[in-house]
């Protein structure tokens, strides 16, 4: 069965769409959480408008998955979900600045902590409402983004009013077996002070997608999978068989016949050696298409690579129809696919474009509509 739903309208607003499989990101759930077993809590992260998938368009096939959160960056995406989740456990990773302690207390959000001022906002913001907020501890293992690593500073804070300290994780630098098992050592050290002190938290964390496929010792009870949850393999040791669940697709908008020693696009950067016809497709580097895609970057339509001529513009493209002659106005054009039928895969778009997987797929941000698919 093919269920299609737009953002916004039933309708599909415009050619240029960015395709969603649901199942697949069931199936990609499945394997986590087959792999980590019963003990350890999955919290998906889903921040960057779910890795360019649709935060609020894959939040239910994750909760039916068995999600024990849904994890996101910053306190505008959490709010997102919150309107449309209202009742569903949801974590900040990133730091939250004091002044909006009122919202993250009144939208029932649970946030990272990274020093005792931060807490102390929080605990009046909490004490205020009459209510209690949840927190887990960042621990700086050595990233040094975020978080302290002071046995007192964490102490104090677990002794504020108004806090229900759930959990305590840390984030690994993924440099080398080493370096990556020294952040682990001090994760779980100061787990164990803390703890020696009477304190327990319920959860605690380490491991993101590349990690906890790599590192099956540092899971504890609870892994943060994001590329992995769509599909996007970065491990080395271990292995899961996740699936793409994305492709991003546009339509052709007009097909134009031109003359040998034409130019097309800006700057004329791109001149025809002999007759051409080129098709023009509605997307560009604002749907979060490369811009330094040029010269590299192709569409696969009715299977035939289609290379992009000229500048990408900000909205559209041309490309060049040679090998396609049946082409027609209309006619699919698949930006990104799974990589078969001669598409470009994720993994091939980010080494054209010199960018890793998460980038290529976090900055489809908002314009094409998503389009969701089982
Ligand atoms: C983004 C993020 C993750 C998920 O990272 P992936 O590499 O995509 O799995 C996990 N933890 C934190 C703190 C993050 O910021």
């Amino acid at each position: 069965m093919q269920t299609e739903q737009t953002t916004g309208s039933e309708l599909l607003l415009r050619d240029t769409i960015v395709k969603v499989n649901l199942s697949d990101i069931a199936e990609n759930m499945r394997l986590i959480r087959e792999m980590c077993g019963e003990d350890v809590a999955v919290m998906p992260v889903i921040k960057a408008n779910g890795y360019g998938h649709g935060a609020v368009g894959i939040a239910p096939t994750l909760i039916e998955s068995g999600a024990a959160y849904l994890a996101v960056a910053t306190l505008t995406e959490a709010l997102e979900l919150r309107q449309a989740y209202p009742d569903y456990p949801l974590f900040i990773l990133g730091h939250t600045p004091a002044r909006l302690s009122d919202i993250v207390v009144e939208n029932r959000i649970t946030q990272t902590i990274v020093s005792l001022s931060q807490a102390q906002a929080l605990s009046e913001a909490a004490q205020k409402a009459g209510t209690v907020a949840k927190i887990h501890l960042k621990v700086d293992t050595g990233f040094h983004r975020l978080g302290i690593y002071d046995e007192e500073e964490f102490w104090q804070i677990c002794q504020l009013p108004g806090l229900e300290v759930e959990g305590i994780f840390s984030h690994l630098a993924l440099v080398n077996d080493e370096e990556d098992e020294l952040q682990y050592r001090r994760l779980t050290d100061m787990i164990a002070r803390l703890e020696a002190r009477g304190l327990s938290f319920r959860y605690k964390h380490i491991a993101d997608s590349i990690s906890l496929v790599d590192y099956p010792q540092y899971r504890l009870n609870m892994v943060r999978p994001g590329a992995l949850i769509y599909g996007l393999r970065g491990f080395h040791k271990g292995y899961l068989p996740v699936r793409q669940c994305i492709s991003f697709e546009s339509r052709i908008s007009q097909i134009h016949d031109i003359r040998a020693g034409e130019g097309v696009g800006y700057d004329y950067l791109w001149r025809a050696p002999k007759d051409t016809r080129i098709g023009t497709l509605p997307f560009g580097y604002s749907d979060g298409y490369p811009r330094n895609m040029r010269d590299k970057g192709y569409v696969t339509i009715h299977g035939v690579k289609c290379p992009i001529l000229g500048v990408i513009c900000m909205d559209q493209c041309m490309v060049d129809l040679t090998d396609v002659p049946q082409a027609q106005e209309g006619d699919l054009a698949i930006v990104y696919g799974n990589g078969e039928n001669n598409t470009m895969s994720i993994q091939e778009a980010c080494e054209l474009a010199g960018t890793n997987k998460n980038e290529i797929v976090a900055r489809i941000l908002a314009r094409p509509p998503r389009v969701y698919v089982k």
